[in-house]
């Protein structure tokens, strides 16, 4: 039973550690009925589920983001350019959208369509952040209508999204009282997913790794360093704010870093593209004090930290 117990709590480990995971647990269940007998085993095989959640909790799922089929700027235009050709065709084609009972009206639909805006406006701070992120330039920014590129990116992905539901809501009057809840879904997932690009390559960012401990974020900081495969710069994301740190941040790399950075190898072997991010992040973390490479400190960390 108690065996059993464990193997369930082993269940909510990420399965790359399992096995460790599971061993080491089993050894030290040994170890706990060699010293206690039965006394107090339970109570040990049920905190296994609570080393289980946290060990899940804090390992950046990279396989997630691997797989993920909207890495690539252009495709995920292109997805929701596919949704809204859709929807459109939904709202021309099918009869009974403008046949069965009282087809809704344009001035109808613009004004559901914009109380729907104004309610999601006013709801989505609370369930994410408005904040896109900090990009301090420095003597490695790319040029200006490279950084404005993602601002274009964030506009088209909002323009298409508000394409497909007015389309959508159009077609269907099922989802006319709900059409907010899907604006608001909607939006959170473009702001998130903007804030996960790279600004240079607009791709999803790859390789997260939890960096610093919770305890230790005096002068230093504490959370999740994702870096781009292509090689333009790390993503700093604050897991508890403070006030170097109080939203995430993003450093522009040398360009020289991009051969360290080879994007097949990146997928291929994760574990040599963590060493080398780790190796570029001390490096650059060696060299800023000396101001090396033209990352000067209150470049890199703002006034705030000087
Ligand atoms: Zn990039």
């Amino acid at each position: 039973m108690h065996l059993a117990t464990l193997r369930g709590a082993a269940l909510l480990v990420p399965w790359r550690q399992r096995a460790e995971w599971l061993s080491e647990w089993r050894s030290e269940l040994w170890y706990v009925r060699q010293s206690r007998g039965t006394k107090g085993v339970t109570a040990f095989c049920l905190g296994a589920f609570k080393d289980a959640l946290w060990l899940r909790r804090n390992t950046p799922c990279q396989e997630a983001r691997k797989m993920s089929c909207l890495e690539s700027p252009v495709k995920s235009l292109l997805f929701l350019a596919l949704l809204a050709a859709v929807s459109l065709l939904l709202t021309i084609r099918v009869p009974h959208a403008r046949v069965e009972g009282e087809p809704p009206v344009r001035e109808q639909l613009i004004l559901l369509n914009l109380h729907a805006l104004l309610i999601t406006f006013l709801v989505l701070p609370a369930i994410t952040s408005l904040r896109l992120g900090e990009y301090p330039a420095n003597s490695h920014s790319p040029p200006l209508a490279t950084r404005l590129r993602r601002w274009f990116f964030l506009a088209i992905k909002i323009a298409l999204i508000i394409q497909i539901l007015f389309c959508t809501s159009a077609s269907s009057k099922l989802i006319q009282p709900y059409v907010w809840v899907i604006y608001l879904l909607a939006f959170r997932w473009a702001l998130i997913d903007q804030r996960q690009r790279c600004p240079v390559c607009l791709r999803l960012l790859t390789n997260p790794t939890r960096i610093g401990r919770p305890s230790q974020t005096f002068l230093e900081w504490y959370g999740i360093e994702l870096m781009c495969a292509k090689g333009h710069g790390l993503l700093y994301v604050p897991e508890i704010p403070t006030s170097c740190y109080s939203t995430q941040r993003w450093l522009y790399l040398d360009p020289t870093w991009s051969s360290f950075f080879p994007s097949h190898e990146l997928r291929e072997h994760g574990s040599l593209a963590l060493s080398m991010q780790s190796y570029a992040t001390l490096t650059w973390r060696s060299c800023r004090s000396r101001g090396k490479y033209g990352l000067l400190p209150d470049q890199i960390h703002g006034h705030r930290c000087s």
